[in-house]
């Protein structure tokens, strides 16, 4: 069974996946820009344009990675998920400490033991709901900084870990600009993390394959899930991500692969000017691409379905 913001499923009922997306997203600080102000239905017409894309490639299953400070809405999620009948795994979480992003974290942590209190409100959320919604999350999202793992982004993964192991839902991570993948992994596997229940995110911006393979050898699983993001600065273009991926599966790794845009169905607060980007790239582009390579079915259909629906499945790793 896999957790989605409308109940338990099976895994019979999914065809193909993508594995991190965001149906909204805002920096913490968003709710104070008034210039770009949250609108619920705008975000609705937005993932629904969106969902219409990725339908035509029989996509009915999305993992949202936003956290818990980046502007989930849980009543969102589940109304475009029974509108679109499209499943939707949502995550607890948080994001990475850059730009002093996690102050309200800092601060708990003066008067609370942080790595105990989190651990708590992740359960929490996963077992009860976001707030009183009802939507359970189906993931634990945490990240890293550029090159390094902050303190903070140290406690979160920690009580990320000890979160996913009590509950038997996924850990994903963000490598920033795709750095710390090695890091994180070990950080994993002194938590004693199921290394089958973790998805090393953002591989798709990292060039050292060899980093790659080190955690695919171990049993994570990495992350292609990049695809058309050009405004991240020193990470390959799409054809080098491509390639890279091309590579690895021809070195036999297509059980540990999984793939997704990161893209942002719907941006709260300041709006960037960089193109708009959509959740398509992966089934229009890449996928054919694969398959004048001599990918097989059979490995696509791992890539796009089954790793990520064993991953999330709430049985596995036990
Ligand atoms: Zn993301």
């Amino acid at each position: 069974m896999i957790r989605t913001v409308t109940g338990d499923v099976s895994i019979e009922k999914i065809m193909n996946t993508l594995s991190h997306e965001h149906i909204t997203f805002g920096k913490p600080g968003y709710v104070g820009d008034d210039d770009n102000c949250y609108s619920r239905k705008t975000a609705y017409k937005n993932a629904l344009s969106r969902i219409d894309m990725i339908k035509k490639y029989n996509v009915n299953l999305v993992v949202d990675a936003t956290t818990a400070e980046c502007g989930r809405d849980p009543h969102l999620l589940k109304k475009i998920s029974v509108d679109t009948d499209v499943f939707i795994v949502c995550s607890t979480g948080f994001f990475k400490d850059e730009d002093n992003m996690l102050a309200i974290l800092k601060a708990m942590s003066y008067c609370t033991d942080l790595e105990k209190e989190l651990t708590r409100f992740f359960i929490k959320e996963i077992t009860d709901g976001l707030g009183d919604t009802g939507v359970r999350a189906g993931a634990v999202k945490t990240a890293s900084s550029y090159g390094r793992i902050r303190p903070l982004e140290q406690v979160i993964m920690k009580a990320a870990a000890r979160a996913a192991l009590t509950c038997g839902v996924p850990v994903l991570t963000h490598c920033d600009r795709g750095t710390m993948a090695k890091a994180q992994a070990e950080l994993m596997l002194s938590m004693k993390m199921p290394l089958e229940k973790v998805i090393i995110g953002h591989m798709t911006s990292c060039r050292n394959l060899d980093e790659i393979r080190f955690v695919m050898d171990r049993g994570f699983t990495a992350a292609f899930d990049q695809f058309g993001i050009l405004s991240i600065p020193d990470i390959p273009d799409d054809e080098e991500k491509a390639a890279n991926l091309l590579t690895l599966l021809r070195e036999g790794y297509e059980d540990r692969i999984v793939l997704s845009h990161d893209t942002m169905f719907d941006r709260m607060g300041y709006i960037s000017k960089s193109k708009p980007r959509y959740p398509d790239m992966v089934y229009k582009t890449i996928l054919p691409y694969l398959r004048e390579n001599e990918i097989s079915e059979d490995t696509i259909r791992k890539i796009t379905r089954e790793n990520l629906l064993r991953i999330l499945d709430l049985e596995s790793g036990k």
